[in-house]
Protein backbone atom coordinates (compact mmCIF):
# COMPACT_ATOMS: atom_id res chain seq x y z
CA UNK A 1 0.00 0.00 0.00
CA UNK A 2 1.61 3.33 -0.64
CA UNK A 3 2.80 6.10 1.95
CA UNK A 4 -0.05 8.39 2.58
CA UNK A 5 0.91 12.57 2.09
CA UNK A 6 0.17 13.33 5.21
CA UNK A 7 2.39 10.26 6.12
CA UNK A 8 5.64 11.77 4.10
CA UNK A 9 4.94 15.29 6.20
CA UNK A 10 5.36 13.51 9.38
CA UNK A 11 8.90 11.76 8.38
CA UNK A 12 9.94 14.80 6.86
CA UNK A 13 9.65 16.56 9.95
CA UNK A 14 10.98 14.32 12.66
CA UNK A 15 14.55 15.20 12.02
CA UNK A 16 13.61 18.88 11.83
CA UNK A 17 11.48 19.02 15.11
CA UNK A 18 13.21 17.92 17.79
CA UNK A 19 10.14 18.53 20.26
CA UNK A 20 8.43 15.72 18.40
CA UNK A 21 8.52 12.67 20.76
CA UNK A 22 8.11 8.73 18.63
CA UNK A 23 7.10 6.17 21.33
CA UNK A 24 6.66 2.60 20.32
CA UNK A 25 4.29 0.24 20.80
CA UNK A 26 1.48 -1.80 20.14
CA UNK A 27 -2.01 -1.31 19.09
CA UNK A 28 -5.22 -3.37 17.65
CA UNK A 29 -9.07 -2.98 17.93
CA UNK A 30 -11.56 -4.87 19.82
CA UNK A 31 -9.58 -4.60 22.66
CA UNK A 32 -6.51 -6.88 21.34
CA UNK A 33 -3.51 -4.38 21.12
CA UNK A 34 -1.27 -6.99 18.58
CA UNK A 35 -0.04 -5.06 16.16
CA UNK A 36 3.05 -3.07 16.00
CA UNK A 37 2.66 0.69 15.84
CA UNK A 38 4.27 3.95 15.97
CA UNK A 39 3.01 6.85 18.09
CA UNK A 40 4.23 10.76 16.32
CA UNK A 41 3.12 13.24 18.93
CA UNK A 42 4.10 16.90 19.01
CA UNK A 43 2.99 16.98 22.77
CA UNK A 44 3.86 15.47 26.05
CA UNK A 45 0.70 14.98 26.75
CA UNK A 46 -0.46 13.49 24.18
CA UNK A 47 -3.95 15.82 23.20
CA UNK A 48 -3.58 14.93 19.65
CA UNK A 49 -1.40 12.18 17.89
CA UNK A 50 -0.61 10.09 14.51
CA UNK A 51 -0.71 6.17 14.60
CA UNK A 52 1.52 4.84 12.04
CA UNK A 53 0.51 1.20 12.20
CA UNK A 54 3.66 -0.91 11.12
CA UNK A 55 6.76 0.20 11.72
CA UNK A 56 8.30 -0.83 8.52
CA UNK A 57 6.10 0.14 5.70
CA UNK A 58 3.94 2.61 7.23
CA UNK A 59 0.54 2.93 5.33
CA UNK A 60 -2.35 3.78 7.62
CA UNK A 61 -2.49 6.78 9.51
CA UNK A 62 -5.22 7.72 11.67
CA UNK A 63 -4.82 11.52 13.12
CA UNK A 64 -6.74 11.58 16.49
CA UNK A 65 -7.91 14.90 17.60
CA UNK A 66 -9.06 15.73 20.87
CA UNK A 67 -10.25 19.03 22.00
CA UNK A 68 -9.12 20.41 25.50
CA UNK A 69 -12.00 21.71 27.14
CA UNK A 70 -10.34 24.16 29.73
CA UNK A 71 -8.24 27.17 29.48
CA UNK A 72 -5.58 26.13 32.30
CA UNK A 73 -2.31 23.94 30.95
CA UNK A 74 0.44 23.64 33.05
CA UNK A 75 3.41 25.01 31.38
CA UNK A 76 6.10 23.76 33.74
CA UNK A 77 7.92 21.01 31.18
CA UNK A 78 7.77 23.85 28.51
CA UNK A 79 9.85 26.61 30.84
CA UNK A 80 12.35 23.76 31.15
CA UNK A 81 13.03 23.76 27.57
CA UNK A 82 14.49 26.24 25.36
CA UNK A 83 13.57 29.48 23.66
CA UNK A 84 11.85 28.28 20.57
CA UNK A 85 10.62 24.81 21.79
CA UNK A 86 6.60 24.52 21.08
CA UNK A 87 3.46 23.05 21.94
CA UNK A 88 0.45 22.70 19.69
CA UNK A 89 -3.10 22.02 20.77
CA UNK A 90 -6.79 21.73 19.44
CA UNK A 91 -8.70 23.50 22.19
CA UNK A 92 -12.94 23.82 22.90
CA UNK A 93 -12.75 25.92 25.62
CA UNK A 94 -15.57 27.43 27.18
CA UNK A 95 -14.96 31.06 28.98
CA UNK A 96 -17.37 33.64 29.90
CA UNK A 97 -16.73 36.56 28.38
CA UNK A 98 -19.96 39.10 29.27
CA UNK A 99 -21.48 38.45 32.72
CA UNK A 100 -23.04 35.17 33.07
CA UNK A 101 -22.62 34.68 29.28
CA UNK A 102 -20.69 31.22 28.74
CA UNK A 103 -19.44 30.60 25.46
CA UNK A 104 -17.81 27.82 23.56
CA UNK A 105 -15.27 28.28 21.45
CA UNK A 106 -13.00 26.09 19.11
CA UNK A 107 -9.21 26.50 17.51
CA UNK A 108 -5.86 26.44 18.30
CA UNK A 109 -4.00 27.09 20.56
CA UNK A 110 0.29 27.27 20.11
CA UNK A 111 2.66 28.11 23.55
CA UNK A 112 6.01 29.04 22.40
CA UNK A 113 8.93 29.14 25.07
CA UNK A 114 10.73 32.58 25.10
CA UNK A 115 13.52 34.09 26.75
CA UNK A 116 11.00 35.41 29.23
CA UNK A 117 8.10 33.29 29.46
CA UNK A 118 6.16 31.74 27.25
CA UNK A 119 3.90 32.89 24.14
CA UNK A 120 1.21 32.36 23.42
CA UNK A 121 -0.64 32.24 20.26
CA UNK A 122 -4.59 31.63 20.03
CA UNK A 123 -7.22 31.56 17.60
CA UNK A 124 -10.19 31.23 17.99
CA UNK A 125 -14.39 31.01 16.87
CA UNK A 126 -17.36 30.87 18.29
CA UNK A 127 -20.82 32.20 17.60
CA UNK A 128 -22.86 33.84 20.07
CA UNK A 129 -26.99 35.16 20.40
CA UNK A 130 -26.97 38.99 19.60
CA UNK A 131 -29.86 41.13 19.48
CA UNK A 132 -29.77 43.45 16.65
CA UNK A 133 -29.44 47.40 17.79
CA UNK A 134 -31.22 48.97 14.50
CA UNK A 135 -34.85 46.04 14.04
CA UNK A 136 -33.94 44.17 17.47
CA UNK A 137 -33.99 40.79 15.95
CA UNK A 138 -32.27 37.85 16.78
CA UNK A 139 -29.37 36.79 15.20
CA UNK A 140 -26.13 34.63 15.66
CA UNK A 141 -22.81 36.84 15.56
CA UNK A 142 -19.55 35.35 14.68
CA UNK A 143 -17.02 35.66 16.96
CA UNK A 144 -13.49 35.27 15.86
CA UNK A 145 -11.00 36.22 18.77
CA UNK A 146 -6.95 36.25 17.96
CA UNK A 147 -4.09 37.00 19.79
CA UNK A 148 -0.61 36.63 20.47
CA UNK A 149 0.41 37.44 24.02
CA UNK A 150 3.42 37.09 26.18
CA UNK A 151 2.52 35.08 29.43
CA UNK A 152 5.15 35.53 32.65
CA UNK A 153 6.14 33.43 35.02
CA UNK A 154 6.06 34.57 39.16
CA UNK A 155 8.55 31.59 39.94
CA UNK A 156 11.62 30.35 38.93
CA UNK A 157 10.35 26.97 37.15
CA UNK A 158 13.97 25.13 38.59
CA UNK A 159 14.74 26.86 41.82
CA UNK A 160 11.39 27.36 42.83
CA UNK A 161 12.46 30.98 43.57
CA UNK A 162 10.10 34.00 43.34
CA UNK A 163 10.42 36.06 40.52
CA UNK A 164 9.92 40.03 40.14
CA UNK A 165 6.70 40.77 38.53
CA UNK A 166 6.77 41.79 35.00
CA UNK A 167 7.13 45.78 34.20
CA UNK A 168 3.90 46.37 33.03
CA UNK A 169 1.19 45.31 35.10
CA UNK A 170 -1.28 44.22 32.89
CA UNK A 171 0.99 41.33 31.61
CA UNK A 172 -0.44 37.87 31.59
CA UNK A 173 1.18 36.19 34.50
CA UNK A 174 1.83 32.10 34.86
CA UNK A 175 1.15 31.37 38.34
CA UNK A 176 3.06 29.77 41.40
CA UNK A 177 1.91 26.27 39.97
CA UNK A 178 3.66 27.04 36.74
CA UNK A 179 -0.54 27.13 35.58
CA UNK A 180 -1.16 29.59 32.14
CA UNK A 181 -4.66 30.27 32.25
CA UNK A 182 -5.68 32.19 28.86
CA UNK A 183 -9.52 32.72 29.64
CA UNK A 184 -9.25 36.13 30.84
CA UNK A 185 -7.10 37.09 27.37
CA UNK A 186 -9.82 35.68 25.48
CA UNK A 187 -12.34 37.43 27.54
CA UNK A 188 -10.54 40.45 26.75
CA UNK A 189 -9.81 40.14 23.02
CA UNK A 190 -13.77 38.90 22.80
CA UNK A 191 -14.93 42.08 24.68
CA UNK A 192 -12.87 44.34 21.92
CA UNK A 193 -14.08 42.20 19.27
CA UNK A 194 -18.21 42.81 20.26
CA UNK A 195 -19.66 45.74 18.58
CA UNK A 196 -21.45 48.30 20.89
CA UNK A 197 -23.96 48.19 18.53
CA UNK A 198 -24.50 44.85 16.59
CA UNK A 199 -26.04 44.80 13.58
CA UNK A 200 -28.00 41.94 11.97
CA UNK A 201 -26.38 42.93 8.77
CA UNK A 202 -24.35 46.60 7.71
CA UNK A 203 -27.45 47.75 6.03
CA UNK A 204 -30.51 46.72 8.28
CA UNK A 205 -33.32 49.10 7.70
CA UNK A 206 -34.75 49.09 11.34
CA UNK A 207 -38.03 49.45 12.31
CA UNK A 208 -40.38 52.46 11.62
CA UNK A 209 -40.16 54.77 13.87
CA UNK A 210 -44.27 55.32 13.84
CA UNK A 211 -46.11 51.67 13.04
CA UNK A 212 -42.75 49.90 14.48
CA UNK A 213 -42.76 47.17 11.67
CA UNK A 214 -39.36 45.42 10.79
CA UNK A 215 -38.34 47.44 7.45
CA UNK A 216 -36.18 44.98 6.40
CA UNK A 217 -39.65 42.35 5.83
CA UNK A 218 -40.70 45.08 3.27
CA UNK A 219 -42.06 48.78 3.66
CA UNK A 220 -45.20 50.13 6.17
CA UNK A 221 -48.12 52.35 5.09
CA UNK A 222 -47.10 54.91 6.71
CA UNK A 223 -46.68 58.58 5.68
CA UNK A 224 -43.18 59.09 5.64
CA UNK A 225 -43.41 62.65 4.53
CA UNK A 226 -44.17 63.71 8.59
CA UNK A 227 -41.93 66.56 9.51
CA UNK A 228 -40.04 66.05 12.34
CA UNK A 229 -41.05 68.70 14.76
CA UNK A 230 -37.81 70.03 15.57
CA UNK A 231 -37.67 71.09 12.09
CA UNK A 232 -41.23 73.15 11.78
CA UNK A 233 -39.69 76.59 12.96
CA UNK A 234 -37.22 76.11 10.12
CA UNK A 235 -39.94 75.61 7.76
CA UNK A 236 -42.10 78.69 8.47
CA UNK A 237 -38.81 80.68 8.13
CA UNK A 238 -38.53 79.63 5.07
CA UNK A 239 -42.40 80.44 3.88
CA UNK A 240 -42.19 83.86 5.35
CA UNK A 241 -38.91 84.76 3.08
ZN1 LIG B 1 -31.30 44.54 12.11
ZN1 LIG C 1 -44.68 52.12 9.58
Amino acid sequence: MAVTQTCLQIFHMLPYIPIWRVYRGWWGGGGSCLKPAVLVTNHSDITSFYLLTDTITPHIITPAVQYRGDTKFNVAQLLRESVGAMRNYQIQPEVEIRQGERVTFKGQLELIRTDKGILARANLKSSIPETCSRCLASFSYPLSVEFQEEFYPTIEVNLGLKLPPPEDSSSFTIDENHILDFGEAVRQYSEMALSLKPLCQSECAGLCPQCGKNLNEGSCKCDTSTIDPRWLALRDLQITN
